[in-house]
């Protein structure tokens, strides 16, 4: 039986001597592909270096990556060279978005109460230094303010049932000066408005128990003024940035037309230096990039960074938004790395938007099954760049582990709580998924679409509401 030329001749630029056996090869065609495929694919694996993506973790995790900012433009010049340094032709896409500064001066003070008081701001919090009497206004719907004059007044509010941005807005429109929201779970409480607006009044937040403390006060009968101070925020118009490597299919006659993209965020939250949140995602695509270059693929590979996650899924949205519809319905697959190497985190799992299988999970069982004798779960869930992909309907999933660790979104999100045993594992069962189905070999079935999508929501649930 006639080896597979193209394999061999792979095999041998890869200076992998020992292929696979004529034995092996004999029982059916079928089979010998499959094994052929696979000690390949195994052949793929190995060149994946752990310590580049380690070191490039530790590069990126300097300090935070918040979009829009300084920070962010080195980590994408970075990115860019490490692409060109691999010898790809890169894209440096940008994109403007509204941003949020947060203050340097978030203070509270509570005339009538002695105990300490630990207030923050809301991302999208305005600035302003006002004070009056502190008025229990129930959770800040709209049928509870109804007969209460906040005029001149600080409407203290409890966390639930309705957005922060509501529970502010309302409170503004009733006279309020400033709002005092207060956690109904235990720990602080960082919330978003969401969005820039001019109707806010200065909102700081408060823990349960500060709160509660005060409520009772309150519900005694207790007169409280309060005095608060945001100062040093700022939103207004920022620049992200997409960075974007294309692999085209090595020979077009014999191309697929079809594009898989593999792609992860470089920005971070504010205060956070982001290791595992993304800079692990970033330099596993990276990495991924590096050891792809050089394999024959019949199919286009896009390796793109997003900018502006965190702000809301911003430059996926972006980059999908702004593709012209012959690529859009040319795009196979979204392979979406967030979080994919904490040593505190959980096992590995993907998330469609749907909750339902797809191209991406049933290439990435196949091939976690082959590493690790099982196959890597999936269950449902949105909250990264693989949204926006599964909006337009293209099958997209997000590689993560759960639960997440305790340091997401944290200061303490840096490098030392990085697992390279994760990393290896998260890159081989992807560069094997993306390897099956881009090898030069045969034309596959035109896969499934998904339907379109709505993701519920931009943000975690719980910074909004
Ligand atoms: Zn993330």
């Amino acid at each position: 039986m006639k080896k597979p030329i193209l394999l061999a001749a792979l095999i041998a630029a890869l200076s992998f001597s020992a292929v696979g056996s004529p034995a092996v090869l004999a029982k059916s065609t079928e089979t010998a592909h499959n094994q052929w495929d696979h000690k390949f694919e195994q052949i793929v694996s190995k060149r994946i270096n752990v310590d580049n993506i380690y070191n490039n973790i530790d590069y990126l995790s300097k300090t935070p990556r918040v979009a829009g900012t300084e920070s962010e433009n080195k980590a994408v010049e970075f990115i860019n060279s490490q692409f060109k340094k691999y010898g790809y032709k890169t894209e440096i896409q940008e994109f403007k978005f509204i941003g949020y500064t947060p203050p340097d001066t978030v203070e509270l003070s509570v005339d009538g109460f002695s105990g300490d008081l630990h207030p923050g701001a809301f991302t999208f919090s305005v600035n302003g230094d006002v004070s009056g009497a502190l008025v229990n206004a129930g959770l800040g719907k709209k049928d509870e303010l109804q007969n209460l004059d906040l005029t001149g007044k600080v409407a203290f509010i409890k966390r639930g049932e309705i957005p922060f941005a509501e529970k502010v807005l309302n409170a503004a429109e009733k006279g309020a000066v400033g709002v005092v929201i207060y956690n109904n779970v235990d720990g602080p409480l960082n919330g978003t408005l969401g969005t820039a607006n001019d109707k806010y009044v200065p909102a700081v937040s408060l823990s349960k128990s500060e709160g509660e403390s005060l409520a009772s006060l309150l519900n005694n009968g207790q007169t409280l003024t309060a005095a608060l101070t945001i100062a040093g925020a700022e939103s207004g118009e920022r620049t992200s940035h997409n960075v974007i490597a294309t692999k085209p299919p090595t020979s077009k006659k014999k191309s697929t037309n079809e594009i898989i993209v593999l792609g992860a965020h470089h920005d971070s939250v504010a205060g956070a230096p982001g290791a595992n949140d993304d800079a692990s995602g970033t330099a596993m695509t990276l990495e991924l990039a590096r050891v792809l270059k050089s394999i024959p693929t019949d199919t286009e590979i896009r390796f793109i960074t997003f900018g502006a996650e965190e702000e809301g899924l911003l430059g996926s949205r972006h980059y999908v938004n702004n593709l012209p519809e012959d690529q859009l319905n040319r795009i196979v697959a979204n392979f979406n790395l967030d979080m994919v190497g904490s040593k505190d985190a959980g096992d590995l799992i993907m998330l469609t938007l749907d909750g339902k299988p797809n191209l991406v999970t049933e290439l990435a069982q196949a091939s976690s099954t082959r590493f690790n004798g099982q196959p890597t779960p999936y269950a449902q869930g949105g909250r990264s760049d693989h949204v926006a992909f599964a909006e337009v309907g293209i099958p997209a999933a997000l590689f993560i582990h759960d639960p997440v660790e305790p340091w997401y979104h944290t200061p303490d999100d840096t490098i030392d709580k990085i697992s390279k045993e994760k990393l290896q594992d998260v890159a081989e069962i992807v560069s094997a998924a993306i390897y099956d189905r881009a090898k030069y070999d045969i034309k596959w079935p035109k896969p499934k679409k998904s339907k379109k999508q709505k993701a519920e929501e931009l943000y975690y649930e719980q910074s909004i509401k």
